[in-house]
């Protein structure tokens, strides 16, 4: 296992570990510990170099670092990647492997699912250490359910600043792109609130249920981006929003879970010169890590997540997307700035000072 503290990008620690007899090449970068051990899913990708690995690890580890904070969560941010060599389902030693190495990186960090890497996996990687969330048999299961509901809440705080109607969502017309874990969920959530959807996923099935049980709209995946409706929820792969369709975006405010949803981030201060809201991504979308945060507080040894219920811990996404969002008002600024301004200050205080902040 090797090892490198204090990276210039003001990460706390890389640890790496490479295991020729069953393939892992694994990789977790430790962004901060300052509020708590670090969290963190595993991706597991092909990527091209240790380098191009390292990043994306690097990249998104800071990301959970703010998600983390703005939740009101003891726990830091991390991530790990998995360099994969095929494409074939990972065999039972390399999990095995994998465990080993997050026994010996110990209570810095634990871990969950992520892209690549499934709740079937987790499950698998539990047998060798307790450092994972998202497990069935033993946690909270699949973090969707949380994430949706996050994001619901959320829409519901924009829409009513917006248009000034309390969180009722009757009539509001909503695009959905992507109709996975999350966004299937959400699109159940937003119907029954009486949203009218437009949906878009390359998975035509998806589609067909969405349309068939909730009464939605089918749109284009390449298009949904600009349908004529309130509020766009990107809720498939990172890069939704780029310089070539930004100024395509025709709904009022730009609420949703997928990560990394603008692939450059001053495309925030764009949108909001358009008239567009874009509620950060690692604002809205921090519902799984408050119930992943949960079930790692199980881990002996691991602080307690604060004590509101998680229902609760699931709403105060809506309260505090509500309060950025004046914030950002009253200053004329994108809410991206005073998200990453509240981030950064929740990352420099103690988590028991924290803790007494009005939520
Ligand atoms: P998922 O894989 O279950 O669902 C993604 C869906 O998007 C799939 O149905 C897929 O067919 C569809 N899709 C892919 N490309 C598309 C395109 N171009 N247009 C329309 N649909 C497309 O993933 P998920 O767990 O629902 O996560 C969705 C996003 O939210 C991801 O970006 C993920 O990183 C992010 N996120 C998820 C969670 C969680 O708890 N699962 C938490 C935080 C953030």
């Amino acid at each position: 296992m090797g090892l490198a503290e204090n990276t210039a990008d003001g990460h706390e620690a890389i640890f790496t570990h490479r295991d020729p007899a069953t393939g892992l090449d694994a990789f977790v970068a430790i962004h901060s510990t300052v509020r708590g051990p670090a969290i963190g899913g595993t991706r597991f990708w092909h990527y091209e170099s240790s380098d191009a690995a390292i990043a994306d690890a690097l990249r998104l580890s800071r990301a959970m670092s703010y998600k983390c904070a703005l939740a009101g969560l003891p726990s830091g941010g991390g991530k790990a990647v998995i360099r994969a060599t095929t494409s074939g389902p990972k065999s039972p030693e390399l999990l095995a492997a994998y465990g080993a190495f997050l026994n010996r990186i110990g209570d810095l960090f634990a871990t969950g699912e992520d892209v690549g890497f499934s709740l079937a996996d987790c499950e698998r990687l539990k047998e060798s250490t307790p450092f994972v969330a998202g497990t069935t048999s033993a946690g909270n299961g699949d973090p969707s359910e949380h994430t949706a509901f996050g994001v619901f809440h959320a829409i519901c705080a924009v829409s009513a600043r917006l248009w000034n109607n309390g969180s009722d969502l009757a009539g509001r017309r909503v695009a959905i792109q992507g109709l996975g874990g999350v966004g299937g969920r959400l699109a159940r959530m937003l119907a029954a609130a009486g949203a009218d959807l437009i949906v878009a996923d390359i998975d035509e099935r998806a589609v067909r249920r969405a349309v068939s049980e909730l009464g939605a709209t089918e749109a284009a995946t390449e298009t949904i981006h600009a349908a004529d409706v309130d509020i766009w929820a990107p809720c498939a792969l990172g890069g939704a929003i780029h310089p070539g369709n930004v100024n395509e975006i025709r709904a009022r405010a730009v609420v949703g879970a997928a990560n990394n949803q603008l692939t450059d981030a001053n495309l925030a201060d764009h949108l909001m010169r358009n008239g567009v809201v874009w509620a950060p991504d690692f604002l809205v979308s921090a519902g799984g890590v408050v119930g992943a945060a949960e079930e790692i507080s199980r881990v002996p040894g691991r602080a307690a997540p604060p004590a509101a219920p998680i229902d609760q811990r699931l709403r105060a996404i809506g309260v505090r997307t509500g309060r950025l969002l004046d914030e950002a008002d009253r200053e004329g600024v994108s809410m991206l700035s005073v998200t990453l301004r509240a981030a950064e200050a929740m990352l420099s205080a103690s988590p028991a000072r924290i803790a007494g902040m009005p939520e």
